[in-house]
């Protein structure tokens, strides 16, 4: 079994609750979504980019598609490198490779790897196949008025319900710009504590600039928009893409 991946490299985790964590990122190619701010390249790419000595900025290219073996090999090259905290799988939408992250993960966790899925959250089949080797979730809730795309809330909701039914790690990311629409934000909280209830974590992310959007959200909004969260959800934080502040991977 192969798949195609676009980046192997170790950083600092910029977003989210384990913001400043060293991660191992594993990039797979190719997306089914088309948020309006996206800033990763989600084609199906000839080679995977390999950072194979972190903060070098020297890439060695690897032809895709690649095996299993060939991928498990290239992390533990630069994990020896030095000491990551997590793998971050990562995309694109990794889970659209679910049969082969069934073959890649219990690989890396037979080899005391922490799994740190970071996915759309809109994919809950996918997800319950490779469930059991995940530990923590960082799960996308989509809002229409921000990705410019249809609205997905039922399968977030399921999404989010089987994080919380096998008891795994998950906090949400939500990217808002200026453009949210505050009905479907409120709806989107009474979702959330229905889905996977009172405590669960929120962190907003503010839209950072991007080539198809410069609607980046004011501190004004932001504000307003945390309060309006807070009153479903206590647990709910402001973090931005600190990792693009340090122009890091
Ligand atoms: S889900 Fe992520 S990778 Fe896919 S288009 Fe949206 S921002 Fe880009």
């Amino acid at each position: 079994m192969k798949t195609y991946l676009s980046e192997i490299f170790s950083s600092i985790q910029g977003e989210g609750p384990y913001v400043g964590e060293r991660h191992l990122f594993v990039r797979f190619c190719a997306c089914h979504r088309k948020c309006v701010y996206c800033d990763t390249n989600t084609e199906l790419s000839d080679c995977c980019i390999v950072e194979k000595t972190p903060g070098t900025g020297e890439f060695e290219q690897i032809k895709n598609p690649m095996s299993v073996e060939q991928v498990a090999d290239l992390i533990r090259e630069v994990d020896a490198k030095t000491r990551n905290n997590r793998i971050s799988i990562t995309g694109g939408a990794p889970l659209l490779q679910s049969r082969f992250l069934l073959k890649l993960l219990p690989v890396l966790k037979a080899e005391g790897h922490n799994i740190y899925l970071e996915a759309a959250g809109d994919l809950p089949k996918e997800l319950k196949s490779v469930i059991e080797f995940i530990d923590v979730v960082a799960m996308d809730i989509k809002l229409a008025s921000v990705t410019e795309e249809k609205a997905t809330f039922p399968a977030h909701w399921e999404f989010l319900k089987l994080c919380r039914d096998y008891n795994v790690e998950v906090f949400i990311k939500l990217v808002l710009s200026a453009n949210t629409n505050e009905g479907e934000l409120i709806e989107a909280a009474k979702g959330i504590k229905k889905a996977g209830g009172e405590d669960t974590l929120v962190v907003i992310q503010p839209m950072t600039k991007a080539e198809k959007t410069d609607a980046v959200p004011s501190g004004q909004q932001l504000f307003r928009w945390q309060d309006k969260v807070a009153s479903v959800l206590p647990n709910v934080r402001v973090i931005p893409q600190t990792h693009k502040m340090l122009e890091m991977l």
